[in-house]
C-alpha cells in the first residue's frame, strides 16, 4: 500500500525519538510537565515530539505530531491549561483507533510515549502498551507495514505522568494539578467566607471529585469548614441531615457567623444515593439559615500552577525522561509518582489496578477498604478534620485525670502557617478536654509578663487563613531568663510545650532540653514544629510557611519576567530571603525558569558570573520573533559578601554591550506575608495535631514529670503516634517531614549530628536534587 512506503525515520536519524502528550481533563502543571519532558529529552540527546490534542492527535497523526525545540516551550512554566491541547477521544477506546495510533507512532519512528493525564488516560495508555505486539502484527497482516518496519518496535515504552486535579491516582500522594486546584478552592472559599460572615449566611460549596474526595477533604481542613461530604466516607442515609443540623447549630451557638459545607460532586450516602448540593441546602434552609450554593466548576481547573505543582511537574517530567533512558527491554512501564517528597517510579499496571479498586470498593459499599486504598495520610487527615470540626460535641472528651495543659509559643520571624497550626492544636485540645495555653509575644513575653492565654473555640475559629502570628512572635530565647520561664511553666502546670518557628525555635528547644538538670519542670514533652520560609531547620525537609513564600515568589517572578520579556532586552536579578540556606533561591529558580542561581551553598566567583553572562549572550542570540522570554537570575540574600545583588546586576549591564541591560528586584518582607497556602494550611493542621498527640502519648506512657494517667487510648491513637516515633524516642523532639514520612527526631541527636549552628541550618542539603 502507499502507506507502507513511508518507512520509519528512526534508522535515518539514529536518535531515539520520544513523544509527550496531555490527555483527559486539563490540569494546572501540564505545561510545566511538557516543558520538562521536552527540555530534559533534548538534553538527554533524544528527538522530542509533542502529540497535539491528546489521543485524538495520536489517532489522527500527521501534523498533530510535531517535533519540539528547546525554545518552543519557553514561558510554559507559568501558563495554565495545556498548550498542546487535550481531548476526550472515543476512537482510542476502540481497537481500531489504537491500531491507527500504533501505525502513526511507527511511521514517525517514535520509541517511547509519555502520557500526562488522569486515571482514564493512563488506563488507555496501559491498554495501548499491552495491545502493542498484537497491533503491530495486525498492521503487518493487513499489509500496512512490513515485518522489517515493525522489527525495531517490539514493544511500546510508555511512561505515565499523573496530571489530574482530582488526586485520584493510587501509588502517588499527589497528582500534578491537585494542589493548584485546592489553592483555587481555598481562595474562593475565603472570598465566600467574607460575605457569609457579613450576612451570617450558610454556604454549600460544591467541588470536583466524582470518585475521590481528596479536594473536598483537604478544602474542608484548610478552610475551617463545618461539614464535608466525600464519596469514600458516606454518612448514614437517615442520619446525615440531623448530624449536619446539630453541627451547624452548635457552631452558631458558639458565636460563629458563617456555616461552610464542602460537597464533593460524587457525594453519596451509605446506600449509594447521591447527596446533592440542593439536598444539603434544603437541610440548612430548613433550620432557618439563609443558605446559598456555590458550584465552583471549571474555576478549579484554571489558572497558573502553584509552586508545588510547577516543581512536581518539572521533577517528574525529568524523571520520565530518565526512566526512558534507563529502560531495558521487558522493563514494566512506569508511572512517575511522588511519595512523601520523593519522586518515585511505580509499575503503571499496578497503579491503574489499585486506582480502579477504589471505585469498586465504593460500589460494593466497602468504605473502609476505599479509605485504606487512598494514600496513608488520607484516613489520618479525615480524622483530623473531624476532630477540628465536629468533635466539639464532647464525644472525645477524656476523663478529668487525663486532661492536659499544653503550651504553644511562636518563636522567630513570622511566616504563614503559624496561625493555622495554633488553631488546629487548640481545636484538637478542646475536643479532648485539654487546655491549650498561648504564650504571647514569645519568650520575652513569657519572661517579662508571664502571659498565657487559654485559647477558646471562638478565639481561633477563623485563624485557618490568617498569615502572621495572632499570639505574637519574636526571636528571644529561654536562656534570657530560664528561672522565669520555669516559674511560668510551673505556675500554669503545663504538661507539654509546642514551640513553633524557625531556627530560633530549634535553638530554644535545645536550650530547654539542656537546662533540664537544673530545671526539672522542663522535663515535660517538648516539640519544635518548624515554621520558616527559609526551610533551614535540621530534621525536616519541609517547614510551615515555605510553600506560601514560594507561591508569593512565583507570582512576583512571573510579573517581573513578563516585564523583562516585554522590554525584549532586560534581565532581572531577584534577591530572595533564606539566610544562609539556598533552599528558596534554588526552588524559585526551578519553578520560574531562571537562568542562574546564586546560593550560599555554592561559592559565587567572577568566573561563575562570567559563565552566566556568556549564557545570557547565547540565550539572547536565540531570541527571535515572538519567541523572546524574560530572563531572571535568582540570588539568595547571603550568597556572597562581595557580589551583592546590585554588583551582579551592574556587571551584567556592563557586559551586555547594549545588547541587554539589567535591573534588581527585591521582594523583601512580602515573602513573610500573605494568607497561608492550602498546602501550608493542611500541613499546619496535621503537624500541630500530631504534636499534641505526641505529648498525650508520652504523658500516657508515664514519660513526663506528670506521671501516668489511667486512661485507655484507642488503637488508632497509639498507632498514629507510634508510626512516627523512632526507636528509643526521646521527649524533646523536632516534628519533621523526611523522605516519605512525618518523624519525631530527638533534639540532642540533631544538634550534635545534623545542625550547623554557626550557619543556622542543617548539614545535609535536602533540596540538592533541585
Ligand atoms: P480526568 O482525571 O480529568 O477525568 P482522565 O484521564 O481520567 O482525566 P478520561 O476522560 O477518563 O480522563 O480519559 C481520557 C481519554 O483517555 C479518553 O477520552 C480515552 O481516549 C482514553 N481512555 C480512557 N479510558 C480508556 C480505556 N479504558 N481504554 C482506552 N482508552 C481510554
Amino acid at each position: 500500500s502507499p502507506e507502507a512506503v513511508a518507512a520509519p525515520r528512526r534508522a535515518a536519524s539514529g536518535k531515539k525519538k520520544i513523544a509527550v502528550m496531555t490527555s483527559g481533563g486539563d490540569a494546572p502543571g501540564m505545561n510545566p510537565a511538557v516543558r520538562a519532558v521536552v527540555r530534559a529529552g533534548i538534553y538527554a540527546g533524544f528527538d522530542v515530539f509533542a502529540i497535539y490534542e491528546g489521543y485524538e492527535g495520536l489517532v489522527g497523526g500527521g501534523a498533530q505530531i510535531k517535533q519540539m525545540a528547546w525554545a518552543d516551550v519557553r514561558g510554559w512554566l507559568s501558563l495554565g491549561g495545556t498548550l498542546i491541547g487535550t481531548a476526550r477521544c472515543a476512537a482510542f477506546r476502540e481497537r481500531a483507533g489504537r491500531l491507527q495510533a500504533c501505525y502513526n507512532l511507527i511511521v514517525q519512528g517514535i520509541d517511547a510515549l509519555v502520557v500526562c493525564g488522569g486515571d482514564g488516560s493512563l488506563t488507555g495508555a496501559d491498554t495501548f502498551r499491552s495491545d502493542w505486539p498484537s497491533l503491530t502484527a495486525e498492521l503487518v497482516s493487513l499489509g500496512r507495514l512490513t515485518p522489517e518496519q515493525i522489527a525495531p518496535y517490539p514493544e511500546l515504552t510508555v511512561v505515565g505522568l499523573v496530571g489530574s486535579i482530582d488526586n485520584d491516582m493510587a501509588t502517588t500522594d499527589t497528582t500534578i494539578g491537585a494542589y493548584s486546584s485546592l489553592e483555587r478552592i481555598c481562595e474562593m472559599v475565603d472570598y465566600i467566607d467574607a460575605t457569609a460572615n457579613s450576612h451570617s449566611r450558610a454556604f454549600v460549596v460544591e467541588v470536583m471529585g466524582r470518585h475521590c474526595g481528596w479536594l473536598a477533604l483537604m478544602a474542608g481542613l484548610a478552610t475551617g469548614a463545618d461539614y464535608i461530604f466525600i464519596p469514600e466516607r458516606p454518612p448514614k442515609k437517615d442520619e446525615w441531615a440531623a448530624e449536619l443540623r446539630a453541627v451547624a447549630h452548635r457552631h452558631r451557638e458558639k458565636g460563629k457567623r458563617r456555616t461552610t459545607v464542602i460537597v464533593a460532586e460524587g457525594a453519596i450516602d451509605d446506600e449509594l444515593n447521591p447527596i446533592t448540593s440542593d439536598d444539603v441546602q434544603a437541610v440548612l434552609s430548613g433550620m432557618g439559615l439563609d443558605s446559598r450554593i456555590t458550584t465552583l466548576g471549571h474555576v478549579q481547573r484554571g489558572g497558573s500552577a502553584v509552586a508545588y505543582d510547577r516543581a512536581l511537574a518539572t521533577l517528574q517530567g525529568c524523571e520520565a525522561v530518565y526512566a526512558i533512558a534507563e529502560m531495558e527491554p521487558g522493563t514494566p512501564s512506569p508511572m512517575i509518582g511522588v511519595q512523601g517528597n520523593k519522586i518515585v517510579r511505580t509499575p503503571l499496571v499496578e497503579a491503574v489496578r489499585v486506582t480502579q479498586s477504589v471505585a469498586k470498593a465504593i460500589e460494593a459499599r466497602d468504605f473502609d477498604a476505599a479509605m485504606a486504598l487512598r494514600d496513608a495520610e488520607f484516613s489520618d487527615t479525615y480524622k483530623m478534620f473531624i476532630s477540628t470540626s465536629m468533635c466539639d460535641d464532647g464525644r472525645d472528651i477524656l476523663p478529668e485525670s487525663a486532661r492536659l495543659n499544653i503550651g504553644i509559643i511562636h518563636v522567630g520571624a513570622p511566616s504563614s502557617g503559624l496561625n493555622p497550626a495554633t488553631r488546629a492544636a487548640a481545636l484538637y485540645c478542646l475536643s479532648k478536654g485539654h487546655s491549650l495555653f498561648a504564650i504571647e509575644n514569645g519568650f520575652t513575653g513569657l519572661i517579662s509578663e508571664g502571659r498565657l492565654r487559654k485559647l477558646e473555640w471562638l478565639d481561633v475559629e477563623n485563624w485557618h487563613n490568617l498569615g502572621g502570628s495572632e499570639i505574637g512572635t519574636n526571636r528571644s530565647l529561654p536562656s534570657e531568663n530560664f528561672g522565669q520561664v520555669a516559674y511560668c511553666l510551673q505556675k500554669f502546670a503545663l504538661d507539654g510545650l509546642i514551640i513553633v518557628g524557625g531556627f530560633e525555635a530549634f535553638v530554644a528547644l535545645h536550650e530547654l532540653e539542656t537546662a533540664r538538670p537544673n530545671y526539672p519542670v522542663f522535663r515535660i514533652p517538648l516539640v519544635c514544629l518548624p515554621a520558616t520560609l527559609s526551610n533551614n531547620v535540621p530534621g525536616t525537609e519541609y517547614s510551615l510557611g515555605s510553600d506560601t513564600c514560594l507561591n508569593v515568589l512565583t507570582g512576583y517572578c512571573d510579573a517581573i519576567k513578563q516585564s523583562a520579556s516585554a522590554s525584549r532586552r532586560r534581565i532581572f536579578v531577584v534577591e530572595v530571603q533564606g539566610g544562609n540556606s539556598g533552599y528558596l533561591a534554588a526552588f524559585t529558580s526551578l519553578i520560574t525558569g531562571a537562568l542562574a542561581t546564586y546560593a550560599p551553598e555554592e561559592k559565587v566567583t567572577l568566573r561563575k558570573i562570567q559563565e552566566d553572562i556568556a549564557l545570557l549572550h547565547e540565550s539572547f542570540s536565540k531570541d527571535v520573533g515572538d519567541n523572546r522570554g524574560g530572563k531572571l537570575l535568582i540570588r539568595n540574600e547571603k550568597a556572597s559578601k562581595i557580589y551583592s545583588t546590585e554588583l551582579i546586576a551592574d556587571i551584567i549591564k556592563e557586559s551586555g554591550k547594549g545588547r541587554f541591560e539589567s535591573r534588581t528586584a527585591i521582594p523583601g518582607h512580602v515573602q513573610q506575608g500573605r494568607a497561608p497556602s492550602s498546602l501550608d494550611r493542611t500541613y499546619a493542621a496535621r503537624l500541630a495535631i500530631k504534636s499534641c498527640m505526641f505529648i498525650e502519648y508520652l504523658v500516657r506512657e508515664g514519660r513526663s514529670s506528670r506521671g501516668e494517667p489511667t486512661v485507655p487510648y484507642d488503637e488508632y491513637f497509639v498507632k498514629s503516634v507510634e508510626r512516627h516515633m523512632l526507636p528509643g524516642g526521646k521527649t524533646a523532639v523536632v516534628i519533621g517531614v523526611e523522605a516519605a514520612e512525618i518523624k519525631f527526631r530527638d533534639i540532642s541527636d540533631l544538634w550534635t549530628h545534623e545542625a550547623n549552628v554557626e550557619l543556622r541550618k542543617g548539614r545535609t542539603i535536602h533540596w540538592q536534587h533541585m
